[in-house]
């Protein structure tokens, strides 16, 4: 059983310097893997080992992709 934790991603801001809409996103990561569901790569992301991806986000905005993929209890 994957053990689902919560990896921030804090997206850089645009070429012209503004944030982008979603700029904190909640992905959800594997932490007996090591990695997140999915690649990230539109910014720099920082694993919450103690915050579980079922748990209630923090102002973060849910990955849909990483619901898609995990769900959103697993
Ligand atoms: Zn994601």
């Amino acid at each position: 059983m994957t053990t689902w934790r919560v990896a921030v991603e804090t997206r850089d801001p645009d070429a012209a310097g503004r944030p982008t809409p979603a700029a904190v996103v909640g992905h959800a990561y594997d932490m007996d893997a090591g990695e997140p569901a999915h690649p990230i790569t539109q910014g720099t992301y920082r694993v919450h080992p103690d915050h579980a991806w079922s748990k209630a986000f923090l102002g973060w905005e849910r990955c849909s992709e990483c619901t898609g993929k995990v769900g959103r209890r697993a």
